[in-house]
């Protein structure tokens, strides 16, 4: 980085341009955070950081200023600004999930990933917007004000990680943390035009993830650049004994070896079910055209065909509200957050849910709850779980006849506006192309 570095530069520079400068002296930490902090203040009718920790912040950059002058060894992400999505745990920062009735709570804890990430000099400037519980494809759920998309302020950034796509691509953090359960990452990446990453289901740790579907939920990068992406996710994985669905498997290792792969010789499935004849005509041209131009690079294309993939919508909305209507039954005005005082115990806990939940999220708990109620676990939640194993060995088929990767457009649309989706399931079909993924445990 030369010398007249404006802060317009920090806010947009990679993870290896950020650390080098850091490491070189051409940059200070503090010059770093300030930068991001004042541009994160500048563009608040974005509305993306739900805390904006300018103290923390800067604190760690007072640290790590001196580890430096100090020639002490520098980790991997010395010097790099990270935001992260309201559902992970950060020590003494509150942490909403997006909803009010955790409010005002206060994790005596970090996340593991946001250990790991504080472990590899990476900074935390805040916590980022969502959709309440991660329930949404909008961000229009969250309880704290719906977050606009940087490049049309009257469009969504997708959802449910819509405050991190957001950030990322207006410059407000380098990096960001997001979570996926059903598209979480991946659509609202799509939505703002950044990268999103949805690790395979176990390679990152869950711990200290407030869960919304534990069987699906995934932690991962939201970045401008597919090698920042890579190498904040080369941080967070690796296993983790306070997450028993943890692989047992070290870290990954991406930039030197993957990274500068390129596509030659690679075998890419394109599926025909996923180019519905109603598929929006430009994201289906864009989609073309990116697939021609990995074939022009060198991979082998190949049409494929996932044949229950239709059942993908219902089996998740069947699994996701039943894992969520039993992780959610801990927020009862007892343990943490908010309260409402009222006796006797039960309409306690009934006159806060109903208060400080929101509409969206007391919807998936009733249906969740009716799906798990005794005598109808079978026909719903467990046969669910077997169109799940069907789902799952249509892409083991695929893998078997020698495919190595599947190419399909994000979401059926790009951002849509502000208010647009008027119904439920007009919303829910935002993730058709991604839940499958998440119901394979798939990257
Ligand atoms: N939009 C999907 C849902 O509302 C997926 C959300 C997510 O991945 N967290 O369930």
């Amino acid at each position: 980085m030369t010398e007249n570095v404006t802060d317009q530069d920090i806010c947009f520079s990679s993870v290896v341009e950020l650390t080098t400068a850091f490491a070189k002296g051409q940059l200070t930490a503090e010059q770093i955070v300030c930068a991001f902090a004042d541009r994160a203040v500048q563009h608040a009718e974005l509305n993306s950081y739900l805390t904006l920790d300018r103290q923390g912040a800067l604190a760690a950059a007072a640290r790590l200023d001196c580890a430096r002058a100090a020639n002490e060894p520098l980790g991997p992400l010395a010097g790099v600004v990270i935001g992260l999505k309201d559902a992970l745990c950060t020590q003494g920062v509150a942490t909403t999930a997006g909803s009010k009735i955790l409010d005002g709570w206060i994790p005596p804890y970090d996340a593991t990933v946001v250990a790991r990430l504080r472990a590899a000099g990476a900074i935390i400037l805040g916590k980022l917007n969502m959709d309440e519980f991660a329930m949404g494809s909008s961000t229009e759920t969250s309880a704290y004000g719906v977050c606009r998309n940087p490049w049309d302020l009257d469009r969504v950034p997708g959802g449910s990680s819509g405050g991190s796509a957001a950030a990322v691509a207006a410059g407000l953090c380098t990096v960001a943390l997001g979570s996926d359960t059903g598209g979480s990452i991946r659509q609202p990446a799509g939505f703002c035009g950044v990268v999103g990453v949805k690790p395979t289901y176990g390679r990152v740790s869950r711990y200290g993830l407030i869960a919304y579907a534990s069987s699906l939920d995934c932690v991962g990068p939201l970045a401008r650049r597919v090698d920042d992406a890579a190498r904040v996710l080369e941080v967070i994985s690796g296993h983790d004994r306070r997450d028993a669905t943890s692989m047992v498997e070290p870290p990954l290792s991406l930039t030197d070896t993957h990274l500068n792969h390129g596509v030659s010789g690679l075998t890419i499935g394109v599926l025909h079910e996923f180019f519905p004849d109603d598929l929006d005509r430009e994201v289906a041209a864009s989609i073309r055209v990116a697939i021609a131009k990995l074939e022009s690079a060198g991979a082998t294309i190949r049409e494929i065909s996932l044949p229950h993939s239709r059942y993908a919508l219902a089996c998740y909305y069947l699994v996701a509200t039943a894992e969520a209507s039993s992780n959610l039954a801990r927020y009862d005005g007892v343990r943490y957050g908010q309260r409402v005082d009222a006796s006797p115990l039960e309409e306690m806990y009934g006159i806060t849910r109903a208060r400080f939940l929101g509409t969206e999220v007391k919807r998936r708990i009733l249906l969740g709850t009716f799906a798990l109620r005794a005598g109808y676990v079978d026909a719903y939640y467990t046969k669910a779980q077997k169109v799940r194993r069907l789902v799952k060995s249509d892409f083991d088929n695929v893998w078997a006849s020698g495919v190595d990767v599947i190419a399909t457009p994000t979401s059926p649309t790009t951002a849509f506006a502000i208010g647009e989706k008027s119904t439920p399931f007009e919303m829910y079909l935002a993730d058709l192309f991604t839940l499958s993924c998440n119901l394979a445990g798939l990257p």
